[in-house]
This record gives C-alpha cells, structure tokens and sequence, in this order.
C-alpha cells in the first residue's frame, strides 16, 4: 500500500500568516493564545479568540487542519488559565491541542476523551520509554520530537512506537539546550523563558546604532555587533558572539544556523516520521509563506519519484535571507 505523504506542518503567529501557510500548501497551521499558555507569548503577536475561529474556519473550508499550542507550565495560582484554555480549544473546534504539562494533560484527556492531544517539544520527550508514559497516562496520540535525536534514534522511536505518531523539525531555528529546560534567558532579563516568550522576550531586545555598527543586547547583556551589510542572526543568547579564552571573538554556544532537512528530505521521510515541522511563530507572513512553499515543493517532488529527488537552486535562493548566519545545518539529524 502507498505510503501517505509526510504531513506539512507550519507556523502562524497571526491570521495573514495563517493564510499565507495554508495557500502555500501546509496540511496543518500550528498558532497559540496571546497569553501565558503559550510558548512564543511575545508581545504584539499571537491569535484572539475570534482570530482563531476564523483560522480555523478557512483551515477547514480548505480541508486543512489547525492545531493549538498550550504548551508551557502552569504555575501554583494560575492553572486555572490553561484549563479554560483547553475549554476554548474545544469550543472553537480545532484540531487537536498541543500540550507539555502533565497536569494540563491530565485536565484535557479526562475532561475531554475526544480531543486529539500532541506532547510538545517542550516537554523534552526523546526516549520509547517516556513517550510511552505519555501515551498511556494520557492518551496522546503523537509527539514533537526535540532536536537531540539522529535519523536513525527517530527510525528506532517510531518502529518501536507503531501507530502512535511522531512529528520532527523541517526548518527553523535550532536550540541547543533540552527545550522547556534552558534557563539562559531567565538569568539576564529576570523574564520567565516558560511563560514570558521563551528565550527572548521582546521587551528585553534593544538594537542600537553605534557609529557603523548595530548593537544587539538582550538585557543588559551585548549579544551581538554587527558592522555594515553583515547577517543578523535572531537575538538569543545563546547565538551571541561573546569574548571568550582570554580576548577570543567568536560564537562560543552555538554559532547562528537555521535547520534545513532540505537535502535529506528522503531520510527525514525514510524515518518513519509522520509530520514536518517549521518553526518560526515569530517569524513575518513573507518567511511562512516563503518556506511553506518550498517545503510543499520538496515533499511532493519527493514522493512523485523519491529515486530523482533533488534540491531546486532556486529554493536555497529564496531561503538565503531567511537562513540564520546565511548558514543552513542538519541539526543533530546527520553529519553535514
Ligand atoms: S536560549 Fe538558545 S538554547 Fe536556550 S531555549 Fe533559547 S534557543 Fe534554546
């Protein structure tokens, strides 16, 4: 029997996003709640309630589906918000809810048998053993892998898993730390990376003019100077470039770098993984529409003959600008 192609799974920050996702040729648009139930709760971005209606109303009119990230840590005295947040989810109809907490979890399976839940990236999950836990206690029925795995510890999951469905990273930013775990952001702004807009919450972002330069600080830490015409990079810390062994410039974390499965798009399939993810919530309505389209065009020209499959020119082009560093990587899928 033929395979069904490999899910298109792609970010949306907003209703235009959305669009331009699903017109571009995503299976699912992922989105979340302009509060603190949501991992990427930056200022001036996210989803109304009645934005989301809409989104999901043209997802469905297209025969595509959207699913609702709630997928940070309730603290003690305001839980509360993420369980009425499930209500919602399932008020409006989506798709399904994608979830890190076990007691949001908890809430949602047994409050509603019905609604389709996803174990996020965030809550870190990368062994048979803990996915099982998961899938047993909660019903879950597919994970967000975290970029830590190899193709073939990807291969081994879903072999040993069955029908239980594992979602991977395409494209995006790569984080180096175990995600819903990494702290680095919290010691320099003060800001909660779980509830505050994870790693770098915009209140904290400054660029400054210095001369010819452009100076990137979070807090009151310099992540970044940038002379004339060179690539900025997204302002976390952990891709800053810093003095380091003595008086060393350079990127002593993680040197700026976007995941692109691109080249390995038949391993990445060959895996076994049900659905691709792109990250980028944050990112404009031109960078969905730009990878979403690209990434449809990979997946179909794979699987219309996997034997020929090749990497347009014209893709890197397009996706030059929008690469960290102007560099692409295989994250820790593959030696490049
Ligand atoms: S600061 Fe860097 S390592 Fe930490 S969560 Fe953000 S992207 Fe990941």
């Amino acid at each position: 029997m033929e395979r069904e192609k490999i899910e298109l799974c792609c970010p949306a920050g907003n209703l235009p996003s959305l669009k331009a996702a699903i017109d571009n040729g995503a299976d699912v648009v992922y989105l979340g709640f302009r509060n603190a139930t949501n991992a990427r709760n930056f200022e001036g971005l996210n989803f109304s309630n009645k934005d989301i209606t809409s989104g999901i109303e043209y997802a469905h009119r297209k025969g595509k589906k959207v699913f609702v990230a709630l997928n940070t840590f309730p603290q003690f005295e305001d839980a509360k918000i993420w369980f009425k947040s499930v209500d919602t989810v399932v008020d409006m109809g989506a798709d399904a809810a994608i979830i890190a907490n076990m007691g949001v979890l908890k809430y949602a399976s047994d409050t509603y048998p019905d609604l389709r839940l996803h174990l996020s990236v965030q809550a870190s999950s990368s062994s048979v053993e803990s996915l099982s836990f998961y899938r047993d206690h909660f019903n879950i029925k597919r994970a967000v892998l975290p970029r830590v795995l190899n193709v073939e510890e990807i291969k081994e999951i879903k072999e040993e898993m069955g029908d239980f469905e594992i979602e991977v990273f395409g494209y995006g930013g790569l984080c180096i730390n175990i995600c819903g775990r990494c702290y680095l952001s919290s010691y320099i702004t003060g800001v909660s990376c779980n509830t505050g807009g994870v790693c770098s919450p915009s209140s904290a972002v400054s660029f400054e003019n210095e001369g010819d330069e452009l100076k990137v600080s979070l807090g009151s830490v310099v992540l970044n100077k940038y002379s004339a015409g060179e690539v900025t990079s997204y302002p976390t810390s952990c891709k800053g470039r810093y003095y380091y062994n003595g008086n060393e410039l350079g990127y002593p974390i993680e040197e700026p770098a976007s995941l692109s499965v691109l080249d390995i798009l038949p391993q990445i399939i060959g895996s076994g993984a049900d659905s691709l993810k792109v990250e980028g919530r944050q990112r404009t309505r031109s960078y969905v529409a730009t990878i979403t389209g690209i990434m449809r065009e990979a997946i179909d020209r794979y699987y219309d003959d996997p034997d020929s499959y090749y990497v347009d020119e014209k893709w890197l082009a397009e996706t030059a600008t929008a690469m960290e560093g102007m560099k692409t990587t295989y994250g820790p899928y593959m030696e490049k």
